[in-house]
């Protein structure tokens, strides 16, 4: 029978109910910029962010990194941004308000997710398309032998103990 998430706070103490869920309000190449760079060559929303360098426009959704946890109905989210093609980032707009079910893009993922290493490149990515209005899932690309704890737990799932540990530390770190 799959479970509400919920577990007394080791750091404060509180009783945390719900599956956890964290964000990043940024793709972190535009949360490095500078205000004025902000200003001049960013432009971010709740769902889609640019920034226009001087030889290219690097082009970022935002999306959402389901991992499961083991027994519980709801997943353990991470909202995310990654880097899309100029080509797939203009599919996405023109196809926002129609979206095509089981549409996919390929894309980089561009945040630093807390307690898990950087890794020595950007993680590659699809990005699935979703009807009603939710946001695109993400879906890490596995290797032949997957080392990267981010995208095993993406696949196999957490426990319930390693998805309170990932959670205190993103509430309290
Ligand atoms: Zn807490």
């Amino acid at each position: 029978m799959p479970a509400i998430f919920a577990f007394t706070c080791t750091c404060c103490g509180k009783l945390h109910e719900g599956s956890p869920s964290f964000a990043f309000n940024a793709p972190d190449h535009y949360a490095n910029l500078t205000e004025e760079q902000k200003a001049r060559i960013g432009k971010l929303n709740s769902d889609v962010c640019t920034i226009a360098h001087e030889d290219r426009t690097d082009y970022f959704i935002r999306t959402i990194l389901e991992i499961p946890i083991e027994g519980v109905a709801e997943p353990f989210t991470w909202g995310v941004w990654v880097s899309l093609s100029k080509k797939s980032f203009e599919r996405y707009l023109d196809t926002y308000d129609t979206p095509v079910e089981g549409e996919g893009f390929f894309g980089w993922l561009c945040n630093a997710i807390p307690n898990y290493p950087s890794g020595p490149s950007s993680r590659p990515t699809d990005v699935i398309v979703q009807l009603n209005r939710q946001r695109p899932k993400l879906l890490l690309h596995r290797g032949e032998q997957e080392t990267d704890p981010l995208v095993i737990d993406q696949h196999q799932g957490i426990s319930v103990a390693r998805a309170q540990s990932l959670a205190e530390q993103a509430m309290h770190r």
